[in-house]
């Protein structure tokens, strides 16, 4: 996607994106496993942006099934635990496309662990033709290895399906100089370099999927999964906080 057909016709300052969800993000108020009722409102936020014409890859993670570094603290082999976590993505994947293609979204689930049955392997070439073709390409399986996260995934792919932004969508509106859950005089950015982000120790995402944006220069954005906050972002509307180079 070029700048020109992104901010062309359809107005949109991101004409492709890297959406990052949580794990827990499917779980509702149960916290854990996968809540239908959730994954349906998910799913039509989703597609509210989806209607504006933007071409997504979607990255969820497996936090609300199991998460590597919970096993491995319990004494489970840590590579063994991984690959568990990973699993769990493909769990997500395979709600979260259940439900967009029921709302009528044209999806693709690409996994990095083959799984032939269940969906395609993750062939980068491929994913970039299910966007040009209008398909949400749900990328599961994380990086395929272990000892990385969901967000190095969210990071690896959008640079390598040269997203214009990686969105990742949370409960809290954006980021803050300190937990705006534990201090009420949290203050929020609206823009913060990469620089800022890791001196402050903010915490955006895991210093792995950081390094990499930082480094490939792609603006990650915070903002709430609900409530039209992603659209407005695709927009270039201010909203949520945007890490860039200043
Ligand atoms: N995981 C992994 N390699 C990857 C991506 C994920 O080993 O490339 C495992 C890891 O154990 C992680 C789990 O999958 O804890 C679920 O991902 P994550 O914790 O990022 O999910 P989220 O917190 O976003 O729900």
């Amino acid at each position: 996607m070029t700048e020109d057909n992104a901010t062309g016709e359809r107005g949109l300052k991101y004409g492709r994106v890297l959406l990052k969800l949580s794990g827990e993000a499917l779980a509702g108020a149960h916290k854990t496993g996968i809540d239908p009722e959730t994954v349906a409102a998910v799913c039509e936020e989703i597609g509210s942006v989806l209607d504006m014409g933007v071409e997504m890859a979607l990255v969820i993670g497996g936090g609300n099934i199991f998460r590597g570094l919970s096993g491995s603290a319990k004494g489970m082999e840590r590579s063994s635990a991984d690959y568990m976590g990973m699993l769990a993505t493909v769990l997500n994947a395979l709600a979260v496309q259940d439900m967009l293609e029921k709302l009528g979204y044209p999806t693709r689930v690409l996994s990095a662990i083959n799984m032939k049955e269940v969906c395609e392997p993750f062939i980068r070439r491929r994913a970039l033709h299910h966007l040009e073709k209008g398909r949400v390409v749900i990328c599961a399986g994380g990086t395929g290895n272990p000892y990385f996260t969901t967000d190095t995934t969210a990071a690896l792919r959008g640079m390598e399906l040269k997203c214009d932004a990686i969105i990742k969508a949370t409960k809290v509106d954006g980021i803050y100089d300190k937990d705006p859950a534990t201090n009420a005089d949290a203050v929020k950015f609206d823009h913060i370099s990469y620089e800022d982000t890791l001196r402050r120790r903010l915490g955006v995402m895991d210093a792995t999927a950081f390094a990499l944006v930082r480094d490939n220069h792609v603006p990650i954005i915070v903002c709430r999964m609900f409530g039209g906050d992603i659209k407005r972002a695709i927009l270039g509307e201010p909203v949520g906080t945007i890490v860039r180079e200043e």
